[in-house]
């Protein structure tokens, strides 16, 4: 079997990956083990220096990296320059931070001495997307290695250049051998590699299709998973909220990369007194994003990564143009090569429209109109996900109230959602479970052992 690595603005094939075979892989999930228990030993200074170098090198090379997740996925050229630097201050967060998120907590008992300890768990296998192909995996690999775990990751079919090169640069920043390796397998191998005795718990990252399958077969095998799921993150525009600046990070919202980002906002939910103003100003900054080609520098809408995906949000808006939603701008796929789909606007949604229910991923912006803010939460929790979700108002203590009336994992006021290596990022409902990033992302990954002293 091979993977093809295709660029997705011109439909061209770049290059092509053999899977492993079954021998190869027996060979890596051996390394990963050995390769663990020696890491698991390394002191935290070690690692340090590690990811320390991993960061070092990603900035170094930050343009090459940046033009490859181009090719091979189609981000705009400038925002995968931001993921390679977002990946090498995950990388210096968590060498500068890990030691300290990590140090043994006393615990006053009968004993003469007793404490928590975060001790490296084993093998992690990570499940990952392609959608910002180098920063979900620093995302789980940083604080996964930093507890001293090796990792073996099970890269998105389309993206296998930017895995191999992700394995190269752990390498050369003095990783050891078998601590993080790559796996060019398919998703039909992955319930094999979750069994195997020397893999000790899963991270996903990915749709929820793929986290069930990937939940239920560690369940079975009782092994630890995180899973972070998709996400119809809603964004709530009420009465008093500044409308030109909600409108600007709206657009930015929901078109960053190119649309197909977990964290977008999906769901534009406002009231009705504010809504045609609103979606004026919205309909005005969609339309002035340039769409086209992604290596050009002012380019902010790039292809979207597959054409299969593209036929799905195709369909999506069609559907729901067809329900009864009105489309203000887009909403058709332009001739010529590569998968691109333009910013597109619709209003009047209602939530059982397909671009409501279900995750649009692509530049798509629904505004469902609501009375009201208690009529705003209730649709806005009126969802299988939860993700993420943004509210606006004048007033923020009133937003934070209403915010924390959410039932998502991530909520922010008068901003846009977004992950940052220094809070805790995960969902609830169909979005998953568990948390990456923070001190609550690092601990997800430790035994944690009580030891009392008598
Ligand atoms: P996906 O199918 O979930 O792929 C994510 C990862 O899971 C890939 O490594 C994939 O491998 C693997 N995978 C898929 N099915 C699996 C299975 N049955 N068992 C084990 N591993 C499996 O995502 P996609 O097809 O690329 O995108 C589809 C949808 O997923 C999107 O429309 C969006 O809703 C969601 N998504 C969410 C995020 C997020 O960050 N939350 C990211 C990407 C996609 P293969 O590539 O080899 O299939």
């Amino acid at each position: 079997m091979v993977m093809e690595s295709i660029n997705p603005a011109t439909e061209e094939v770049l290059d092509v990956f053999e899977e492993l075979t079954d021998q190869q892989l027996e060979t890596a999930l051996e390394a990963s083990r050995q390769g663990h228990e020696a890491w698991a030993r390394a002191s935290f200074s070690h690692r340090r220096q590690v990811l320390e170098q991993a960061g070092r090198l990603l900035r170094q090379e930050a343009d090459a990296h940046a033009r490859m997740i181009t090719r091979e996925m189609g981000k705009p050229v400038g925002e995968a320059r931001g993921e390679v630097e977002k990946c090498a201050w995950a990388c210096d967060y968590y060498a500068e931070q890990g030691e300290r998120f990590l140090a043994p907590e006393p615990v006053d008992t009968d004993a003469s001495r007793s404490y928590v300890r975060y001790a490296p768990l084993g093998p992690v296998l990570a499940v990952m997307p392609w959608n910002f192909p180098f920063w979900q995996v620093f995302r789980a690999a940083a604080p996964t290695l930093m507890a001293g775990n090796a990792m073996l990751l099970k890269h998105a079919s389309n993206v296998p250049a930017c895995a191999a090169a992700i394995e190269g640069i752990l390498a050369e920043a003095g990783l050891p051998q078998g601590v993080f390796q790559n796996l060019p397998i398919g998703s039909g191998r992955v319930e094999g590699v979750i069994n195997d005795p020397r893999v000790r718990a899963v991270t996903l990252t990915g749709s929820e299709t793929a986290g069930r399958k990937v939940a239920a077969a560690a369940g079975s095998a009782l092994k630890k998973t995180v899973l972070e799921l998709g996400g119809s993150d809603p964004f709530l525009v009420l009465e008093d909220a500044d409308l030109d600046e909600a409108a600007r990070l709206a657009a930015t919202a929901r078109n960053i990369n190119s649309g197909q980002s977990c964290i977008a906002a999906k769901r534009f939910i406002v009231v009705d007194t504010v809504a045609d103003a609103f979606v004026e100003r919205l309909r005005a900054r969609l339309a002035e994003l340039p769409v086209g080609d992604p290596t050009a520098p002012e380019t902010r809408i790039g292809p979207q990564a597959r054409g299969d995906l593209r036929d799905t949000l195709h369909r999506q808006v069609r559907d729901s143009v067809k329900g009864g939603a009105r489309l203000l701008l887009g909403g058709e796929i332009p001739g010529g090569k590569g998968f691109f789909y333009p910013p597109t606007l619709l209003d009047g949604v209602t939530e059982e429209m397909p671009v409501a229910r279900e995750e649009t991923f692509g530049p798509v912006a629904p505004v469902l109109r609501v009375p009201d803010e208690e009529a705003a939460v209730a649709l806005a929790n009126h969802s299988r996900y939860g993700l993420g979700g943004a509210v606006w108002s004048g007033d923020r203590e009133r937003a934070e109230a209403v915010g924390q009336r959410l039932d998502v994992g991530c909520v922010f006021i008068n901003g846009m959602v977004k992950s940052d290596p220094r809070l805790p990022f995960g969902g609830v409902k169909a979005s998953g479970y568990g948390r990456e990033l923070g001190q609550h992302g690092i601990r997800e990954f430790t035994n944690i052992q009580s030891v009392w002293i008598g």
